[in-house]
């Protein structure tokens, strides 16, 4: 990993972004990883078909706080589709199951290293596999990898 994206994962963990409850949430899910301790409560905002609004709570690890702050900035104001697209990038990137191209995923390819350490690639995906669920109208969930 390199120091700038290292400084990144940190700089997220330790101010998360939309760590709060969102007022006008229609969606929400939440999901927890027992390995690890990890809890994430999401809210979503879904008016038309865009993500108007996102945001997080809960409580976990370093891996957990940074990919979801992340992933909270990098699907607001998009679309239900592009965001379920993004869900599907950043699980390829993080498990190294196909190569993806980094232009797509930005800041967020500062996670391509996690799947070099199988035990925290479910910190890194639990934030997502929950918008997935939101998105989908499916409450709580439990990630299936
Ligand atoms: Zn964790």
């Amino acid at each position: 990993m390199t120091d700038l994206y290292q400084k990144l994962l940190m700089e997220h963990s330790h101010h998360p972004r939309n760590f709060r409850k969102a007022d006008h949430a229609n969606r929400t899910a939440e999901a927890s990883n027992p390995l690890c301790g990890d809890r994430v409560a999401l809210y979503v905002e879904l008016e038309g078909g865009i993500i108007e609004d996102i945001s997080f709570q809960g409580e976990g690890c370093a891996i957990l706080r940074a990919a979801t702050s992340m992933m909270t900035e990098a699907v607001k104001g998009k679309s239900t589709a592009d965001a379920q697209r993004l869900v599907g990038l950043f699980h390829c990137l993080v498990t190294g199951q196909d190569e993806v191209e980094s232009e797509e995923l930005g800041a967020l390819a500062a996670f391509g290293s996690v799947r070099y350490y199988p035990a925290r690639i479910k910190c890194a995906t639990l934030g997502w596999h929950t918008l997935r669920a939101a998105l989908e109208g499916k409450g709580a969930t439990v990630p299936a990898d």
